[in-house]
């Protein structure tokens, strides 16, 4: 038996940007929740506030004067030049704004507090969601990519202290989920596989870099949802089943739709709502993050529809008013935004985006498979 799904979000989201005009200075997880409630789809007791993780909750993964610094960060809204050298803060997109603490902490601590519900026995829920989590590129020791802390790495770690034995963590956002996969390299208990665009920052996750724990599949511009379905059917399905894994983790990051500003990747949400439902298949808990995503409407309608798919929701064809009303007036100062799409702000899902499988997508599952067997076979002896 489990208990129902529940969502994890916090109010801190909603007065804090980033600043200026950098890219996640749009409402995501707020709008999502106020998105969710428009349509009915989120009973009191299914939501949670998140906590703020504590600095010692941190340290699980990251180092401790790294996470001063970024607490002195926040309090002085500065940093020196040699501490935003050394911690990548104040730079390389990482800006300093008045939540640069508190936002990625909560992030954090939302990430770890459903691990525990997820954990807490015979009524646990099933699945559980963090659209506040996902961010993938966290260092222990640095900033990057628009990430302080890394709250995947925390969440599993968490579930392995608490003596979960096997973690799948499949990474569908546009970006190569590099920090995750680092942390993990050495883990035999957690199998990374990340889903990316080639070629695209951070650069590496190349279709060379297959491991015992770890599986990269970059894909080629236009990357359609009959390609995303193939490589989950083709990869992401088989490897999860030969490893087996108690816990699923998914990120979901919202910038490989095709209305993403970010990425060249050509998605619709249908197809990541899809694969979401294929992947908590694979085992009895689940935990799924958001992750990236820039274009506020493809964000909220993504997370939300994904929040229905795990909830078993059905989306209706057309939004009601009062959903339409506020998706309506948002602002978004972004080119994209002159001509918006009718239906991003009257309908929850995109037409498919179905497409020729192409042969460099083929390879991809190729490589990733390529290597699996022996090392999980290597797995499996470990095990018995
Ligand atoms: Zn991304």
């Amino acid at each position: 038996m489990s208990g129902p799904p529940r969502l994890i979000g916090s109010e801190i989201y909603r007065r804090s940007s980033y600043g200026g005009r950098h890219p996640l200075a749009i409402p995501r997880v707020s709008l999502m929740l106020d998105l969710v409630r428009a349509l009915g789809w989120l009973p009191d007791a299914a939501y949670i506030e998140a906590p703020m993780a504590t600095a010692a909750e941190l340290a699980r993964f990251h180092d401790l004067a790294y996470i001063a610094a970024v607490q002195r960060a926040e309090v002085d809204r500065r940093v020196d030049p040699a501490v935003s050298e050394r911690y990548h803060i104040g730079r390389n997109g990482n800006p300093i704004y008045p939540e640069v603490f508190s936002r990625p902490a909560t992030a954090c601590g939302a990430t770890l507090a459903v691990v525990e519900l997820l954990l807490s026995g015979s009524d646990a829920p099933a699945v559980v969601h963090s659209p506040a989590g996902g961010t993938h590129h966290g260092r222990r020791d640095r900033a990057a990519g628009f990430c302080y802390f890394n709250d995947p790495v925390l969440g599993i770690l968490r579930l392995l202290d608490r003596g979960v034995a096997r973690v799948l963590y499949v990474d569908l956002d546009a970006h190569y989920g590099d920090g995750v996969e680092d942390a993990f390299r050495d883990e035999s208990r957690v199998l990374t596989i990340s889903i990316h665009e080639r070629a695209r920052w951070p650069y590496t996750g190349t279709i060379a870099d297959q491991g015992p724990t770890w599986r990269n599949l970059p894909v080629p511009p236009g990357f359609n949802d009959s390609e995303l379905r193939f490589l989950i059917e083709e990869a992401a399905l088989p490897l999860g089943k030969t490893f087996a894994p108690e816990v699923v983790v998914i990120q979901s990051g919202a910038d490989a739709l095709a209305d993403d500003p970010m990425s060249k990747l050509a998605l619709s949400n249908r197809a990541l709502w899809w694969a979401v439902e294929r992947l908590r298949a694979l085992a009895p808990r689940t935990l799924v993050l958001g992750g990236g995503g820039y274009n506020p409407w493809a964000v909220a309608r993504c997370w939300t529809g994904i929040w229905a798919t795990v909830a078993g929701i059905e989306i209706p064809e057309r939004l009601p008013e009062p959903a339409e009303r506020l998706l309506r007036a948002v602002e978004w100062r972004h080119s994209l935004a002159r001509m918006p799409a009718e239906r991003w702000f009257t309908a929850l899902a995109d037409p498919p985006n179905e497409g020729p499988v192409r042969d460099e997508v083929a390879a991809v599952a190729a490589a990733a498979l390529g290597t699996v067997k022996a090392p999980v076979r290597e797995l499996e002896q470990r095990r018995a």
